[in-house]
């Protein structure tokens, strides 16, 4: 849990880093090899000799490990705290900051058993999520919750008083009973007007009471994401993939609980139309698959070793790209962007010779540590496999509380 009274540091150096990604699609590794974060805020990046490496509160050696920002889950659905009744299971958000998650981003809390319909029962729902997963942070991660899933009978107001409340989201739509192209279309350009940002279910239905939604409807309602373009799990046609990415200029988000072959697919095609700025990615856990702790690194390695795309790249979809299209102040190593991060090496005994051609061979990395908001969250993970070099925290001196 995030406690009032935890140690934060002021001043935050990291150095000996050996490879720095960017998390920028358009220059994925940077020429750096020290960070510095002031505040929880990255203030320096760059060779060691350059930056102002003095008066670190917390100090660690990377001892040549990579640095990422860290990863954002685009497409969860938690419920309450870190729990989750679709499993029943507790502390899986605490699992994904083991596999190097610091966002996650809410796609509906519909697991909540009991989950009200009617509209006042909903609004007040997605008010509760919100306020709080933003006030409880389990091992953490920042949980952006409360996206109503939209049900026949709001009207523009509704959205309004969404917006005033705090709410910045809409869960899938499809998984309630707005499920045609018109009347989706009419909610998103409201939500739209607001500020709220939109996302659907695509392909068949993933639980009994949710809907299939196919191309016409995704394209018609035009949301800001079209979630899941991989199906979860049941895909559409590749026909009809290739007309999503075609059709429209929205995002392109690719899950774990999807069906693989669809994910390379449409991977495939955004390279093709040299839109891969499109492409986020989200696990969709929990899920009928489970929750998957590792399942952002997963589809990281699944594209790049699968997919033919460069480690580096598929790096950016789970940051910069996610960060950019959802406005995130995270997901990228530049000066002004929050100190999230993941320290990680090559697998112990990977065939790959290094971090990067080890995910291009289908490996997991090793994580050795997370930091989120300038603080550290974990040392060597629990959910990945070993890393051949681990990060060391050298010094914590000075520590204040916050
Ligand atoms: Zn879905």
């Amino acid at each position: 849990m995030h406690s009032q009274n935890e140690i934060r540091p002021r001043k935050l150096v990291i150095r000996n880093i050996g490879l720095m990604l960017s998390g920028d699609l358009a220059n994925p590794i940077l020429e750096a090899d020290t960070i510095v974060a002031v505040d929880g805020v990255i203030s320096a990046v760059g060779p060691a000799k350059e930056v102002d490496c003095e008066g670190a509160d917390v100090r660690i050696d990377a001892h040549g490990c990579a640095l990422a920002p860290g990863l954002i889950d685009s497409h969860v659905h938690p419920v309450f705290g870190d729990w989750t009744p679709r499993q029943s299971q507790i502390g899986w958000i605490d699992s994904a900051m083991n596999g190097g998650v610091t966002t996650m981003i809410s796609a509906g809390e519909v697991h909540l058993p009991g989950r009200p319909r009617d509209i006042v029962g909903l609004k007040a729902l997605a008010v509760t999520a919100q306020r709080a997963f933003a006030a409880a942070r389990f091992g953490g991660v920042k949980v952006i919750a409360g996206a109503p899933v939209l049900e026949e009978g709001l009207v523009e107001s509704d959205f309004a008083d969404l917006a005033n409340s705090g709410v910045t989201l809409l869960g899938e739509i499809g998984l309630g009973s707005v499920k045609t192209g018109p009347r989706a279309a009419e909610m998103v350009r409201w939500a739209r007007k607001y500020g709220i940002q939109s996302t659907i279910h695509t392909g068949g239905p993933s639980t009994p009471g949710s809907h299939y939604i196919d191309k016409d409807v995704v394209l018609e309602a035009d949301p800001d994401i079209i979630g899941h373009i991989n199906g979860g799990h049941t895909a559409l046609p590749i026909e009809q993939i290739r007309c999503l990415c075609e059709g429209c200029r929205r995002g392109l988000e690719i899950v774990h609980n999807g069906n693989e072959r669809a994910a390379l697919y449409a991977a495939r095609t955004a390279g093709e139309m040299r839109q891969l700025d499109r492409i986020i990615l989200g696990t969709d856990s929990p899920a009928g698959s489970g929750v998957q702790p590792t399942g952002i690194l997963r589809m990281i390695a699944l594209l790049s070793s699968m997919g033919d795309i460069p480690a580096e790249t598929a790096f950016c979809f789970a940051t910069g790209n996610t960060a950019r299209m959802r406005g995130l102040d995270c997901g990228l190593i530049e000066v002004g962007r929050r100190a999230d991060f993941v320290l990680l090496d090559r697998a112990a005994h990977s065939s790959g010779s290094d971090l990067l051609d080890s995910v291009g061979k289908g490996d997991l990395p090793g994580i050795g540590m997370v930091i989120i908001d300038g603080v550290v969250r974990c040392q060597r993970s629990r959910n990945t496999p070993p890393a051949e070099r681990l990060p060391e925290l050298v010094s914590s001196i000075a520590m204040r509380a916050a």
